[in-house]
């Protein structure tokens, strides 16, 4: 697995490819196979990583706080909501709801989530590759795996099981033979 302070790097040499990826996974893969593909994937990936030892996503978000989340948020710090609000918080007009104000996130304390079981459902979803309908939300998929190694990893394992560079290779080999 690529290490957390790798990822953008490598992420980044691997731009082109990811993006030429999709647009083969979009003429070529079957939704619902697909998601199970990357269910399957998410669930082998992350039952054997160790997610306090990266946290590039609390360092690199700033995380949505949704306003029923307030109360019980403030109440685990234990602090008054508007002291909550105030000490971490500012309200993001274009999203339309509160956002810590900092990156890394203000509640990341020594690779652990201060807010533990009141976590944003945001963030206890991230990075979505278990959830449905993966092949139309690619576009923001590739974007994580320029932060996450675990989705990094997912779409190097999807090329291989879908054949992607030779696939391609045969494309072109067979134009060129078109030509
Ligand atoms: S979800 Fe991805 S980016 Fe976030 S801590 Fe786990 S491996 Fe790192
Ligand atoms: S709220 Fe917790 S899980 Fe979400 S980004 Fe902040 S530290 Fe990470």
């Amino acid at each position: 697995m690529i290490k957390p302070n790798e990822v953008a790097d490598k992420a980044a040499l691997k731009e082109s490819e990811n993006y030429a990826f999709r647009v083969f996974l979009k003429n070529n893969a079957d939704p619902d196979e697909l998601d199970e593909q990357f269910k399957r994937l998410h669930k082998e990936l992350f039952s054997e990583y160790d997610c306090s030892k990266c946290r590039n996503c609390c360092k690199m978000f700033r995380a949505v706080i949704p306003s029923e989340d307030i109360e019980k948020d403030a109440q685990q710090l234990g602090m008054p909501d508007e002291e909550f609000i105030n000490s971490f918080l500012e309200y993001d007009d274009s999203e339309q709801a509160y956002k810590t104000k900092n990156r890394p996130c203000n509640f990341l304390n020594n690779g652990d989530c201060v807010l533990g079981e009141h976590k944003p459902e945001e963030c206890r979803l991230y990075p979505y590759t278990d959830q449905p309908d993966r092949l139309f939300s690619l576009l923001s998929l590739i974007e994580s795996a320029e932060v996450c190694p675990i989705v990094y990893e997912m779409f190097e394992r999807l090329k291989k099981e879908y054949n992607f560079k030779k696939e391609t290779q045969t494309i072109l080999l067979m134009k060129i033979i078109g030509d």
